[in-house]
């Protein structure tokens, strides 16, 4: 088993204790992993605040190279990564490697970002302008899912704006972060990156603590929520991004057998741990039966497993806690709708389940109106699509929602009426680094990635010069 540090302060440093990281698909330890303590925290926040007035001075140009070098680095690196990340994770290697190199590829986008100073007026009497300076120590807490794209939708954008981080990745999925930060340690100068693993106890104090400025997070609503209230005796700032429910709504015009491959995919990909993962479908009534068979003919056709194993095209839930939620929801579904695929567990280790589509369920039960963060999928009939966007809307979550039609002006008037932070239009879960993303009401506050994402890690300041 490989040994895995802490970085604090530009050390690679053990643990104030440890404990194993399981892989979900054997419930084998991956490897013993160094747990921070709080002191351990305070010295990384401490070594962060150390580090911030030199970092924001250096030229962004500097601050571009070291991301290009950090690219540069897990690219090298891409296929121990990727392997890590399926053993701590669970997802198929092909996955892994797509969000290995993703990662890479999110770091290199921020080099082709700058934060210019903006001339708002320059008239006779005076010279407005607007700067982007940096906040501070930023604590970035990145949930198990996507420990590293996730992770890279934070610290470039951090790094370029010319902060400095402390990064807590999920106590399941710590490790693929503690080997970034193993690579990354002569990258940068001391304590401008710190890297703790925890055992689900330093997100409080990370979010509490008086030498953070802002806190970008990304998990559950319940937990940000949390960090709301844990940053507000200081206003620090936050950006949220949380859990979703997002509806996928196809009209009659839409042939049942070519969408549905897309459909499944929207919604069981990473096996329905997914943010922004099709939650719940609602099929018009003249294609609803046809839709269904189409999807559970899919659905018996998938290969779970091993993410390692050749072939696996889903892997197991990330841990024991989601599997038992998972587990729970759909023996409710069997009450309250007809399961026509999956819906049983196999009977071998590992955090198994087979994906599972549930027909004849409608809005007020609980696997429709939750978010279930697992491979099942309620398929619901609908017969007036102002009605199917209605009850999308009715979700106190707003994350994303898709429309699929052939006809390209019904489906855009129907996704104008979605209130979501992203609608996508015969496709669902289309993420880019370039491409601001976002929640409505229970699914966060404020943007990530693209520009509105980088201007989120810095304070606006105008300069008022009278002529
Ligand atoms: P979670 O909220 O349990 O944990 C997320 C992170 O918060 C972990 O690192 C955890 O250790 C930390 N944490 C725990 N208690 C904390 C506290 N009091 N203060 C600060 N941090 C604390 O979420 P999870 O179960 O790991 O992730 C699944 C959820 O994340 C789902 O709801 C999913 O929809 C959501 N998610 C959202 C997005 C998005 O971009 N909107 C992306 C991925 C996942």
């Amino acid at each position: 088993m490989s040994e895995y540090k802490l970085l604090i302060n530009g050390k690679l440093v053990d643990g104030a204790k440890s404990s194993p990281v399981i892989n979900p698909a054997t419930e084998e330890p991956v490897a013993l992993c160094p747990r921070a303590s709080e002191a351990q925290l305070n010295e990384a926040v401490a070594a962060a605040k150390a580090a911030f007035p030199a970092w924001a001075a250096t030229p962004i140009a500097e601050r571009k190279k070291a991301l290009s070098a950090i690219a540069d680095v897990i690219e090298a690196n891409g296929a121990e990564l990727a392997r890590l990340l399926t053993q701590e994770q669970g997802k198929p290697i092909g996955d892994a490697t797509g969000e290995v190199y993703g990662t890479a590829a999110f770091f290199r986008y921020f080099t082709m970002l700058d934060l210019p100073v903006k001339v708002i007026e320059d008239s006779e009497g005076k010279k407005v302008e607007a700067h982007r300076r940096p906040l501070g120590v930023i604590g970035a807490i990145v949930p198990w899912n996507f420990p590293m794209i996730l992770m890279a939708f934070k610290l470039p954008p951090a790094l370029l704006a010319g902060n400095t981080v402390v990064l807590k990745p999920a106590p399941t999925t710590p490790l693929t972060s503690l080997k970034l930060g193993e690579l990354i340690k002569d990258i940068l100068p001391a304590g401008v990156v710190n890297i703790l693993a925890d055992e689900n106890d330093l997100g409080a104090p990370l979010t509490a603590h008086p030498d953070v400025r802002k806190i970008s997070f990304t998990g559950s609503t319940a937990t940000g929520q949390k960090v709301m209230v844990g940053a507000a005796g200081l206003l620090k700032r936050i950006t949220l991004e949380l859990g979703g429910n997002d509806a996928g709504i196809v009209l009659d015009d839409v042939n049942p057998k070519e969408a549905a491959p897309k459909l499944f995919q929207s919604a069981f990909q990473n096996s329905g741990q997914v943010c922004i993962a099709m939650k719940r479908l609602y099929v018009h009534e003249s294609i609803y039966d046809e839709m269904c068979d189409e999807l559970a003919a899919i659905a018996n056709n998938t290969i779970i497993g091993d993410g390692l194993k050749q072939g696996t095209q889903l892997g197991p839930l990330q841990n024991r806690m989601q599997f038992e939620k998972v587990k729970e929801l759909i023996e409710d579904a069997k009450k309250t709708g007809k399961v026509i695929a999956g819906g049983e567990v196999p009977d071998e280790k590992g955090y198994f389940i087979r994906p599972t589509i549930v027909r004849d369920i409608s809005d007020g039960t609980r696997l429709v109106d939750e978010e279930q963060f697992g491979p099942v999928l309620p398929v619901i009939k609908y017969s007036d699509p102002e009605d199917a966007v209605a009850r999308a809307n009715a979700s106190p979550y707003g994350l994303g929602g898709s429309i699929w039609s052939n006809d390209k002006n019904k489906a855009y008037e129907l996704a104008t009426k979605l209130d979501s932070g992203s609608v996508w239009i015969n496709k669902h879960a289309d993420l880019a680094p370039n491409i601001p993303f976002g929640g409505a009401r229970l699914s966060g506050i404020g943007s990530e990635l693209g520009e509105e994402g980088l201007a989120e890690f810095t304070q606006l300041k105008i300069i008022n010069i009278a002529k």
